[in-house]
């Protein structure tokens, strides 16, 4: 192959092909400046004579055809006629004393992204320290450039819709609160902790989120959030999460379940603790199997067949109500329902659900879940057993931000 076809390949126009080897695994490429002469870094003077090269610099590059690809560079040593400055060649492909070119660099995020530095350094046979410090670099200017055009994307949304949801950082000691655009699929902010005061805190050294317009926000049954938007966002639709509200649902009948266990039969007691999860299941996804297993489990106990036919109503309610209105009314209905079975149980979730029944009939003005939301706090939860816990809190935010918008994430060269 002749040397100008390689320099093609090689995509770095400064460089001339001088000759090729191959040494076990490796692939050598000898290369040398197009230019004759360069100008001097002091004065810009283009009076620089060469004068020899010093040694050869050994510069890994993009792999090729499974080879490791390294580059001969000379370092060739130059003195500025008008200046008297001495100085080496500058390659615009590496930057002064680095082993690595910048297009080698800029392949390791990609690999180091959803994965770990030990993983990226094995795969690239890289030293993983090498590894740390560009990922490292990259992630500081690049989770800012992905956070900035998200944000961005939020403010000239017209129909923006925001989900608050925490996170744990370690269960049941520490939560953060991830910010969300529903709308456009997007992450916007790890907020730390999850109290009033620590939401006001934040927005307070962030304005751009005081500036955002939603008309709806997305969240669970937590009171400081609603306190928090009702403050923030005074026009904005205030909407219950449908998953959260209907986990109240399935808790009452499970703890339903438990408490009528404990005066059955010693099979029928087994039967049900079995076959639990087949309770909690929609009834429209069970399988024939399970179909058998219901009527059985349903038939120990009255009790439990009318909550568990509380529950199917409420899954109707969601999926069935064609209006706003509708939904309001047919709320009632189903309130009305759970009082009916005349429990403990059930008159305490019934609280929670008279409370806030605001809150989640606006679902039916604008069905929004934080559905989403709850994809990426499984990223983030694989991310922190992938990297046991972070210590440095500012990586720890730029990493989330960029695993959680990946397909915002711009591998440049
Ligand atoms: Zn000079």
């Amino acid at each position: 192959m002749h040397s100008h076809s390689i320099k093609d390949l090689l995509d770095l126009p400064e460089l001339n092909v001088r000759t090729i080897q191959k040494e076990q695994d490796q692939v050598l490429i000898k290369v040398a400046p197009v230019d004759v002469t360069q100008p001097c870094p002091v004065c810009a003077s283009t009076q620089t004579i060469r004068r020899g090269t010093a040694y050869v610099r050994k510069v890994r590059h993009l792999d090729a055809f499974g080879q490791r690809v390294y580059l001969l560079l000379p370092a060739i040593r130059l003195t500025c006629k008008d200046c008297r400055a001495h100085f080496v060649w500058l390659y615009d492909c590496v930057a002064p004393k680095k082993r690595y070119t910048k297009a080698f660099e800029a392949t390791l995020p990609k690999q180091a992204i959803g994965a770990t530095i030990t993983h990226a350094a094995r795969l690239s046979e890289t030293p993983p320290t090498t590894v740390h410090r560009v990922v490292r670099q990259w992630m500081a200017t690049e989770s800012v450039l992905v956070q900035n055009q998200c944000a961005q994307q939020a403010k000239a949304s017209t129909g923006l819709v925001l989900g608050i949801d925490d996170f744990a950082i370690r269960k049941g000691h520490r939560y953060n609160t991830g910010l969300h655009d529903l709308r456009g699929g997007t992450f916007l902010d790890v907020i730390p902790g999850r109290t009033i005061a620590e939401l006001q805190t934040y927005y307070q050294e962030q304005p751009i989120w005081q500036t955002l317009n939603p008309v709806a926000v997305v969240m669970d049954l937590a009171q400081g959030y609603h306190t928090f938007v009702k403050e923030m966002y005074p026009d904005a639709l205030r909407i219950a999460d449908r998953f959260h509200v209907n986990r109240y649902v399935t808790d009452a009948l499970q703890m339903m379940r438990k408490h009528v266990q404990k005066s059955l039969s010693p099979f029928a007691k087994a039967d049900l603790k079995q076959h639990f999860r087949i309770l909690g299941k929609r009834h429209d996804q069970l399988t024939n199997d399970e179909h058998v297993i219901l009527n059985r489990l349903l038939g120990y106990a009255s009790l439990l067949r009318q909550v568990y036919e509380w529950k199917e109503a409420f899954i109707v309610w969601y999926d069935c109500s064609p209006t706003y209105t509708i939904a309001q009314r047919s709320y009632k209905k189903w309130l009305t329902q759970g009082e009916a079975i005349g429990h403990p149980i059930i008159e305490t979730c019934l609280k929670t659900m008279h409370n806030w029944q605001e809150e989640i009939c606006n679902y039916h003005q604008l069905r929004f879940t934080n559905a989403a939301v709850e994809g990426k706090n499984n990223k983030i939860k694989a991310l922190q057993r992938r990297h046991y816990f972070t210590r440095n809190p500012a990586c720890y935010k730029q990493h989330i931000l960029l695993e959680c918008n990946e397909e915002w994430i711009q591998y440049g060269s």
